[in-house]
């Protein structure tokens, strides 16, 4: 699978341990984004010349492989966004005001990423909403029944992680959508972490949004997406203006186009969606039984590993999708990372925009490592004997 991805024959010496930050490209995402510049380059929804059509027309039926990708029903729901970030804060701030209003409660999961925990905070500090956040388990995942026990009248939105990006924790959405649906809310979905690793079907989960990032996918960076059930994007006003959202403007007023493009004000990021019709067809290719198979497997050796060294914490569980995060007593996860680094270990330490959990871990960080398609049991051994060594420096 590695020989797919150029970046590592480009470092053979490296061990690659950070997906979750950012996931390696195919060797056919990259030569889409070269094939668009080369033989496709011009801007979409503009020209009336055949080649601006025909870009035109390639890049809208992305969205198609989008839907199909997430089981959304249609194409146009799908929004395309620069980010997971971007996506979220999207949703916070178009939709949250059209539901959340003084003495509301907005909930969210104390393992959230900032990503899907500052727009939820800043937005009930905007309408006088009370800002929830609910406790995590010891591992430092999602606790679904604590989640359950904080909805109540009042919640009009629970935004939640599929999988946590610090302890790699799937959290069951579906029946938290009904409960938060019964209620009158609203179930926002970071699926961040969650599209590479899984069969994403927005519909099976109750998602009345999903967010979700390309780069994580082995797409490019710059592109993401937000899927929204129809009727609620329909009803939201756009909250960037400019070229191609509109329907109608007039000096005194402006109208707007159909979803999804009166949320992509602007030349949007092309390059990036091609690049993401490429990664889509990576991901096509894969048989995400073994993907999860393959998960299971070097999430259990490295585990194993790392808890058979002294003074090791290993934070989560064995059904990870793909991400542990631990730390070795006495030491800093920085250091750690350092003396990892010097061995050509790439592996992420810190907080992980997941301040809230470290204070609930009672951390200041962590060390992560988290596997793409590409990782092996040899790089797992690697690892935990790097760990081995940074013990054995520091203690
Ligand atoms: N949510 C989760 C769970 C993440 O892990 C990340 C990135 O690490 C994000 C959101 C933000 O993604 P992006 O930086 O691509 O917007």
């Amino acid at each position: 699978m590695a020989n797919e991805f150029p970046f590592f024959a480009a470092h053979p010496e490296l061990t690659y341990l950070d997906s979750a930050a950012t996931a390696q490209k195919p060797q056919a995402v990259i030569d889409a984004l070269v094939h668009y510049y080369v033989n496709d380059n011009a801007n979409v929804h503009r020209g009336l010349y055949t080649l601006a059509y025909n870009t035109t027309e390639a890049y809208e039926a992305v969205r198609g492989q989008v839907a199909q990708f997430i089981n959304a029903k249609t194409p146009s729901q799908i929004v395309f966004t620069r980010s997971t970030t971007d996506g979220l804060n999207l949703v916070a701030a178009s939709f949250g005001p059209l539901v959340v209003h003084a003495g509301d409660e907005i909930l969210v999961s104390g393992a959230e990423h900032h990503s899907n925990f500052i727009p939820w905070q800043q937005l009930a500090k905007r309408t006088g909403a009370k800002f929830v956040v609910a406790p995590v388990t010891k591992a430092g995942n999602t606790d679904p029944a604590a989640v359950a026990q904080l909805i109540t009248k009042r919640t009009k939105i629970v935004a939640l992680a599929q999988v946590t990006n610090v302890a790699g924790g799937v959290v069951p959405l579906a029946p938290l959508a009904d409960q938060v649906h019964a209620v009158g809310g609203y179930l926002v979905v970071d699926g961040a972490q969650a599209v590479a690793h899984m069969k994403v079907d927005v519909q099976a989960l109750g998602a009345d949004f999903y967010a979700f990032s390309g780069h994580k996918l082995y797409g490019p960076t710059g592109i993401g997406v937000l899927y929204g059930r129809q009727a609620l994007l329909a009803e939201m006003p756009p909250v960037q203006f400019g070229g191609e959202m509109i329907d109608e403007v007039l000096d005194a007023q402006s109208t707007w186009a159909p979803v999804p493009l009166k949320f992509e004000a602007g030349t949007p990021n092309i390059a990036g969606v091609f690049g993401l019709r490429a990664a889509l067809a990576f991901m096509a290719g894969l048989d995400m039984k073994a993907v999860a198979a393959q998960d299971h497997a070097l999430v259990l050796r490295l585990r194993a590993g790392l808890l058979a060294i002294p003074g090791v914490t290993v934070y989560g569980d064995a059904h990870s999708a793909g991400i542990v995060s631990f730390n070795l007593q006495g030491v800093h996860p920085h250091d750690v990372a350092t003396v990892l680094d010097e061995a050509h270990i790439a592996v992420r330490a810190g907080h992980h925009c997941a301040q809230p959990l470290m204070a609930r871990l009672g951390v200041p960080a962590t060390v992560r490592a988290s596997f793409g398609v590409y990782n092996t049991a040899a790089d797992v051994d690697k690892l935990v004997a790097g760990v081995a060594e940074a013990r054995r420096l520091f203690h």
